[in-house]
Formats: structure tokens, sequence, C-alpha cells
């Protein structure tokens, strides 16, 4: 039999990522392709690295996508930065932590690992007790919008005390980056990586990262050679960096970047601050009617994030059951537990496009009817209109 043609179902996409692409954003995908160092792609690039700024909030000059997925981000910062012996902080409050301590150990760095409780803020009282027991560390490391439990730290506070103690600072704003609030500047970052797919609902297989000069300084007073070749930043910088003459490092995913690019012309059109408010306007909407009917949130209030809600299993109802059918019936796809919640958690997207009334309402009317049909201890009938009163008010 001939393989034909793929043709994927439409979907709502509303777990930890990817999120929804807009037609607009597959549309530019599906231009001409053009060479990666044609004049005109060089000034598309020129413009993307302007609307990344904006989107991280931050005037550092070292600003671009890496050509590849978020966890690609995450070790551009980690080879650039780390060098063989370098003692690492990394605080721990979920699945993504722990890949830091991978990156950090395999770029031959000592990890010295702060753990904080699973769907928790990180402690910056334990950060700093682990700073004064290390005067030696050289870069604190942690995730802002922890996907794997819904949790969020405040990452100025973070930076503020690992700066006091001269450290450098990663910060992992893959799954905040345009759906709440990242100041690169104002906080002092002085690397971040996030990814594409999440809030800025482009399709996944780009990584926007962001480095300061204090971080370039020291990537560039390096005693040892960065150990990747590919992702050695005083290399793609003869091609993504300003006044050079742009010379050809790697082929640029050209059509994934035009797709960039729009989502990025997007989020500006609507406005950061707006972005950030209707995320929270849609999370509150899906809180009300998750809570009418029960279902109770893994967060404190004080520490959620609002593009990612965590929402515990109720006892005796089978997790897999009820994503099956929420994808087979109603064509709708949420995240399973990682790690040590695997199969006790659900966690539900509201990211980027994916981030509307619509899905809010769609997605509590499928979830209603799926645990009622199972029987679950859910009060039935109330979640949507409870939803669409926090979207009137
Ligand atoms: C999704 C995610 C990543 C990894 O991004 P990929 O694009 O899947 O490689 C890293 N950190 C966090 C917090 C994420 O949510």
């Amino acid at each position: 039999m001939a393989i034909k043609s793929f043709h994927p179902p439409q979907r709502i996409l509303m777990g930890p990522g990817p999120s929804d692409v807009s037609s607009r954003v597959l549309e530019a995908m599906s231009r001409p392709t053009i060479g990666h160092l044609d004049p005109m792609f060089v000034a598309m690039m020129d413009e993307m690295k302007e609307l990344l700024k904006y989107a991280f909030q931050t005037k550092n000059e070292l600003t671009m996508p890496v050509s590849a997925p978020g966890s690609a981000g995450m070790e551009t910062c980690f080879v650039n930065l780390v060098e063989p012996g370098d003692k690492v902080i990394v605080c721990q409050n979920g699945v993504f932590g722990g890949r830091m301590k991978e990156n950090v150990e395999r770029c031959g760095g000592v990890a010295v690992m702060v753990q904080d409780e699973w769907g928790r803020a990180i402690d910056p009282q334990k950060l700093e007790d682990a700073l004064k027991a290390n005067p030696d560390t050289k870069v604190v490391a942690f995730v802002h919008a922890e996907t794997s439990t819904g949790a969020q730290s405040d990452a100025k506070t973070l930076v503020g005390v690992a700066h006091q103690y001269s450290c450098l600072t990663i910060v992992d704003t893959v799954t905040s980056l345009g759906g709440s609030p990242v100041k690169v500047d104002e906080w002092d970052i002085d690397a971040t990586y996030s990814g594409s797919q999440k809030c800025l609902s482009c399709t996944p297989g780009l990584s926007p990262v962001s480095f300061s000069a204090r971080a370039q300084d020291k990537i560039k007073s390096r005693k040892t050679k960065v150990q990747s070749w590919f992702m050695d930043l005083n290399l793609v910088m003869g091609y993504w960096g300003a006044a050079t003459k742009r010379a050809y490092h790697h082929t640029a995913p050209i059509n994934a970047l035009y797709g960039l690019h729009e989502s990025l012309v997007m989020l500006q059109e609507e406005g950061l601050e707006n972005s950030w408010a209707r995320h929270q306007k849609n999370h509150l909407a899906l809180r009300a009617g998750m809570e009418a009917m029960g279902l109770q949130f893994v967060v404190p209030v004080a520490e959620r994030l609002p593009q990612l809600n965590a929402i515990t299993v109720p006892d005796g109802v089978d997790d897999a059951a009820v994503r099956a059918a929420l994808l087979n019936d109603y064509q709708l796809e949420i995240g399973a537990g990682l790690g040590v919640m695997a199969g006790k958690v659900w966690r539900f997207g509201l990211m980027g496009y994916a981030c509307t009334p619509r899905n809010v309402l769609v997605c509590l009317g499928a979830l209603d009817d799926v645990l009622g049909r199972l029987n679950a201890p859910i009060r039935r009938g109330v979640a949507v209109a409870a939803a669409q009163k926090v979207l009137a008010g």
C-alpha cells in the first residue's frame, strides 16, 4: 500500500505545549523559501531580534532564536556559561529543574541542588542559605514557570539574591514568555531561554534566548572552548550578530522563522500587557469552572501560573481514560502529570492563541460530560455557568 500525504486532525491544544497555532502563523510558514543569507531574509532576522527584545523586555543585543526547541535553548545557556569545575546552584521544584542539573553535570560543572516541594514556588530563603554555604558558586539557575506543576516563582527576587553573591543567573522562561510578565532588564536576568510553542503559539522547534552584557563577558573570557560546536555563541554570533558579515554557521530553519516572526508580530499588535491580562482572565474563568465542579488546583493561589493549570485527578477516576475521551470525543488535548505527578494530575494549558473564552467554555463543558459519564465525584452542570460569570465580569 502506498503511503499518502499526512493529514492531521484539527485539535484544540490545551496541554503543556504545543499550543494552538493560528492560521496567520501557518500561512506565514507556507511562504516561499529563500536563502538564509538572502538580504531580504537578513532584514527579517533583524526585525525578529527587535520583536524578541520586546517580548523579553530587554535591550540585550544578544537576543535571538536558537534553531532548535526549548531544550536546546536550555543547553545553549548552560554550555556557554558553565565551565568545567564551576559550581552551579539549581533550584528545583519540578521536572525541568532536574534537566538543569543534567546540563550542569554534562558541562563538567558541580550542581548544588536546592529542593522545593513540587507544586510550590521556589523559596528565596533556601537559595540564600545555599549561597552562604557555597560562596564559590558561579551560576544560579531556576525555572520561572514550572510547566510540570503550574507553579510560578518570583524571578526578580531570586535573581536579586543571586547577584548579592556575584552569581550569574540562568532563568527558564519557556512557559512564561508572552503569557505572564517576564522582564529581563528590570529583573536583571543574565541568561534566559524560551520556546516557540507555548505562549508564543508558533510551531515547536525554536528557542528564543537572551544574554546580558555580563553573560557575554563571561562567554568571551572563558578559559575553555564551549563543548558544543553548534551552540557556541561565539560562533553563532557570526550569523545572528549585529554588525557582522552574516557568515554561514548553519542553515537557519527559514520557514519556521517566518512563523515565529508572525507570531511575534501578533504579540506586538495585541500588546504584552494585554496578552498577560488575557491569560489571567481566562485562567480565572477556568478556575471558577473547575472549582464549581469541585476539582482542586495543585498550586496555592498566590503561586499559580495562569497559563498552566494543574488539577488533581479525583479519587477513583482513571486519568488516562479521561484524557482519551477528551481527545477522541472533543478533539481536546490536555496534558498528563509528569514525574512524581504522573497519574495524579491533569495539566490544562491556556497558552497563547489557545487562551480564549471559547476554549475555556468548551473545555469545561467537555470535562463535565466526560467526568459525568465516568461517574466521577463532581458537581455536574455548573462549571460552564461559573466560568461565564467570570468572563462577563
Ligand atoms: C516545554 C519546556 C521546556 C522544553 O522545551 P522543548 O521545546 O520541549 O524542548 C523547558 N522548560 C520548560 C519549563 C518547559 O515548559
